[in-house]
């Protein structure tokens, strides 16, 4: 499938039928667990800095709350679609229920591009989203935070014109505030480290020694940044990260054979996780094409970028080196390269299960926000790492005891779990 063609939707639900039809799931519940349960689509004018009014596209899906409000992210992408969101709204009930947090899964986005936006008119955005749904969220029924290319900035914003409308203080609405204004320490981490933590426990499983280990990453967002930081700091080897030139639009791969330090790269990136062709050339990397991060004879392929990257028709790619693969991204693996991945024999952490820190943190912010006190950082990225080490081993166990694809061992879990809420909620 390509990029043109590729529908997150379809593959969430393919995901979700072919494991339905493993663990036999009856017919109502197959029914209420494919679709949304709640959609919102609407307009946000806003006016511009030039006078002008401009009227942006918003949505925000309420996949499942049976476990607990929905809970995800509201992204910002000139190219954002309702079924992505449908799809990712979908992933996060599987997240939360994986990860086993009182949470069920949504999804935001609004069609934008912010790089083309003024901070003032971002502002006027986030505004405008939240008057158009603030009948719809907060911390009972849905609470959503930061994601691809939306940040802290964003969620203060919305918060303050959720908590102006209410007209009192609601911390625990949104999560992923700056720290100091309700947000939690370690939250920018979160995601990655878990991504780290994972890859950490599967190695151990596989009596891989991580100090021994070179990895090639498809992103330098938040994910990515912080995943490389700790794998770096384990001992680990990066020898390529690719991302997204907007000026050229096409990715390209950075390659340093010696191993990339992660912190002198990271002074070379922009806020959108674009490393600077011309500085990287200057300092010695080697600059490749967008798809050279899959060739590379590594260990781990680190997929942190974004959806639909390893297709069947690219699978060919993967260096047969590979041994591991951890999806910091969601969904970047196409339902046709899972069968090959399966195939091959390479080791899968999936991306509901691999990813599922942000939320988990997320988490761990709402409670504290909630609590109105504050843990220091030790203290979260210990409780993420108990939490993330316990899904991952209750996910590698099933797998190992009935055989099955990790992916599919993840789904089993956590079907099951949001399935029995709904039949103890009496929906079915
Ligand atoms: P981000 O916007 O901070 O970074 C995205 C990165 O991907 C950038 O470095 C960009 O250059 C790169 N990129 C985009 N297109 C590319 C391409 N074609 N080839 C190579 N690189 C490309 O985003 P993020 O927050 O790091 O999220 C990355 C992925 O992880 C997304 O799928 C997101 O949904 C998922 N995710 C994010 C979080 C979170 O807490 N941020 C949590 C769970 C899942």
């Amino acid at each position: 499938m390509t990029q043109e063609n590729y529908n997150a939707y379809q593959t969430a639900q393919k995901q979700f039928d072919d494991v339905a039809d493993l663990v036999n799931l009856n017919q109502s519940a197959r029914e209420i667990l494919r679709e949304p349960s709640r959609e919102f689509h609407f307009t946000i004018p806003v006016k511009m800095d030039d006078g002008t009014t401009k009227v942006f596209k918003g949505y925000r899906i309420q996949h499942n709350d049976a476990r607990g409000p929905a809970k995800g992210g509201i992204r910002f992408d000139p190219n954002e679609t309702v079924d992505t969101i449908r799809a990712l709204s979908m992933w996060m009930t599987w997240k939360t229920a994986v990860v086993d947090i009182p949470l069920g899964g949504g999804k935001g986005g609004i069609v934008c591009d912010p790089r083309t936006l003024s901070d003032a008119e971002q502002e006027r955005l986030c505004r405008g989203y939240i008057r158009q749904l603030v009948k719809n969220i907060g911390e009972l029924n849905d609470v959503p935070a930061p994601d691809v290319m939306s940040n802290a900035q964003h969620m203060l914003w919305m918060l303050d014109e959720y908590e102006t409308i209410k007209g009192a203080r609601y911390p625990g609405a949104i999560t992923g505030k700056p720290v100091g204004m309700g947000g939690s320490l370690g939250r920018t981490e979160a995601t990655g480290y878990g991504v780290i933590y994972t890859l950490r426990e599967a190695l151990k499983t596989l009596n891989i020694d991580i100090t021994e280990t070179t990895a090639s990453i498809q992103g330098f967002g938040n994910v990515a940044e912080y995943a490389a930081r700790l794998y770096s700091a384990m001992g680990g080897k990066i020898l390529t990260i690719s991302t997204w030139d907007n000026q050229d639009k096409k990715a390209y791969t950075y390659r340093n054979p010696n191993g990339i330090d992660v912190d002198q790269l990271v002074l070379i990136k922009d806020k959108f996780g674009t490393i600077d062709k011309e500085k990287a050339v200057s300092m010695g990397y080697e600059l490749l094409d967008g798809d050279a991060w899959l060739e590379q004879e590594v260990d781990i392929l680190l997929p942190a970028a974004l959806e639909n990257q390893i297709t069947a028709e690219k699978f060919p790619l993967i260096n047969q080196s590979v041994k591991v693969i951890c999806e910091g991204a969601n969904g970047p693996t196409s339902t046709e390269a899972d069968q090959l991945i399966k195939d091959r024999g390479i080791y899968l952490v999936p991306d509901f299960l691999c990813n599922a820190g942000g939320v988990t943190c997320s988490y761990f912010e709402q409670v504290q926000s909630n609590m109105n006190y504050f843990w220091d950082k030790e203290e979260v990225l210990d409780k993420l790492d108990t939490k993330m080490t316990a899904a991952f081993h209750a996910v590698h166990e099933l797998a190992e005891e009935k055989q099955l694809y990790m992916r599919d061992a993840a789904y089993v879990i956590a079907i099951d779990r949001v399935a029995n809420a709904v039949k103890q909620r009496g929906w079915i």
